[in-house]
């Protein structure tokens, strides 16, 4: 019911910015100009040492890895976040996967993928959901860096506690999408 109003709330008022709520100018699209340029991006893509493969070294051998924004509580990536888990905009995946998509396609570590497989939810989480968050943001970037996108593959078996994924995930200002 929750996902059912908030889709309807969306269909109803969907020309807002989803990071600041001001309303999108005619071309614009989910974020406007201004937050697309003042968001907090990491450029961790740039750099192959960033803080985010570092976390994995000593644990599993990864090529590169990246992340998109810092997050901050009571910001505007906090809000893009929430519009995008909890609110049922299911646009601002795919545009932020477009957004970061455009960034990547120039990267060689990134660009040279065969394909992009999103972090699947339990079907559990995805009945109550409606959706899979990793999915849209995977799509939108397989749209912009031409990379095929593989939904089917890999299956979440076990429904991961939310609280384990947060202490793994959250600390330091890095945020799951699942
Ligand atoms: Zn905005």
């Amino acid at each position: 019911m929750a996902n059912l109003l908030n889709d309807l709330f969306w269909i109803i008022f969907p020309r807002l910015c989803a990071a600041c709520g001001n309303a999108l100018s005619t071309g614009e699209k989910v974020i406007c100009t201004p937050c697309r340029y003042q968001l907090p991006a990491t450029h961790a893509h740039a750099n192959a040492n960033n803080p985010v493969i570092k976390r994995f070294w000593g644990k599993t051998p990864v090529n590169a890895a990246t992340s998109l924004l810092f997050y901050s509580k009571n910001s505007k990536v906090q809000q893009l976040i929430y519009n995008f888990k909890y609110y049922g905009y299911k646009e601002v995946g795919l545009e932020m996967g477009k957004m970061y998509g455009s960034q990547l396609k120039d990267t060689p570590s990134f660009m040279s993928a065969d394909l992009i497989i999103p972090v699947p939810l339990h079907k559990n989480k995805r009945r109550l959901r409606g959706y899979n968050q990793s999915e849209l943001f995977a799509e939108g970037l397989s749209v912009a860096m031409n990379i095929p996108c593989d939904f089917n593959s890999l299956v979440r078996s076990v429904a991961t506690n939310t609280q384990t994924r947060k202490r793994r995930y959250n600390r330091g200002g890095l945020v799951s999408v699942d």
